[in-house]
């Protein structure tokens, strides 16, 4: 819980504050950019909210950080907020909120499908998030894009009964029922096509949803600064020249959005991504 005495000075002043525990994920302020804003390496309260929409947002905020690092000075109602996730991003894909300080607040996403949900990486296993995804059916395969982000596997595991799916190479902390080799796309069931992508980590996997959703854990992302796709040189632990290698066989793949663990989301049309990667490949390569 954040505590006032550690909040930063220079939140504004009102209800809600961030305390120095904040480990500058970017999560509230992709949730709530007219609250929450950068300032060095944390993030602060530059404006207080408003109106009902903006405090509904800022709540979110608060229920999705991973560390707890976002209070109030006043009675705020926080269980909306807490059953506001999974939260529809487009047609049947969510985003989970309720990020985990093992996954260093890395976002995860839950597809819901007849044939049954696949939960893409692991956010926190809260009591209220579990409950909000069984009204949408569980989840029976548990997608792990790499080894950082598997978060409380174990647990979504042990209470759903899920399949985990993670790539051999990364798969030393999880007892997966899947283990995905090699470097050759992945079929799985029903449109979803897995995509080795060794650089971030050597058995990073991206996963592909009808040609349409690229859920890329630690590959690939948006910046919102620089207007283009990215990918982080400073955490390409594995190999650069080989995630650089990875990124050039995306092109080989038709998608619209880009739905990262870290950084921002990115939606555009199929051809204009394509374009938006080609410029990230050459920037890589240069
Ligand atoms: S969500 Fe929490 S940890 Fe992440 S930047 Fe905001 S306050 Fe910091």
């Amino acid at each position: 819980m954040a505590t006032p005495q550690r909040s930063y000075s220079s939140n504004a002043p009102g209800t809600f504050f961030v305390d120095d525990t904040c480990i500058d994920c970017d999560l509230c302020r992709q949730i709530a950019p007219t609250v929450y804003s950068e300032e060095s390496d944390h993030s602060i309260v530059f404006h207080q909210p408003q109106d009902e929409t903006e405090t509904r947002r800022a709540a979110m905020a608060l229920v999705a950080c991973p560390t707890g690092s976002i209070g109030t000075h006043r009675k705020v109602d926080i269980q909306s907020a807490a059953r506001a996730y999974p939260e529809l991003v487009e047609d049947n894909v969510y985003f989970c909120g309720y990020a985990s300080p093992n996954s260093y607040g890395a976002a995860s996403y839950l597809i819901v499908r007849p044939e049954g949900n696949v939960l893409v990486d692991s956010p926190r296993f809260a009591k209220t998030l579990v409950q909000q995804i069984e009204k949408l059916g569980g989840v029976s395969t548990l997608f792990l894009t790499h080894q950082d982000d598997v978060a409380d596997h174990e647990q979504f595991h042990k209470h759903f009964g899920c399949k985990r799916i993670i790539h051999r190479a990364d798969s030393r902390a999880v007892d997966a029922e899947q283990l995905l080799d090699g470097e050759a796309a992945i079929p799985l069931e029903h449109d979803l096509l897995a995509i080795p992508v060794p650089g971030h980590t050597r058995g990073h996997v991206v996963l592909l949803d009808r040609n349409k959703y690229l859920f890329t854990g630690d590959h690939l992302a948006w910046s919102e600064r620089r207007g283009s796709l990215i990918a982080f040189r400073n955490v390409s632990w594995y190999s650069w020249p080989e995630q650089t290698r990875s990124m050039r066989k995306l092109l080989d793949y038709r998608f619209e959005w880009v739905l990262p663990g870290h950084g921002r989301r990115a939606h555009l049309p199929a051809e204009q991504m394509r374009e938006k990667l080609k410029d990230c490949v050459d920037w890589m390569s240069s």
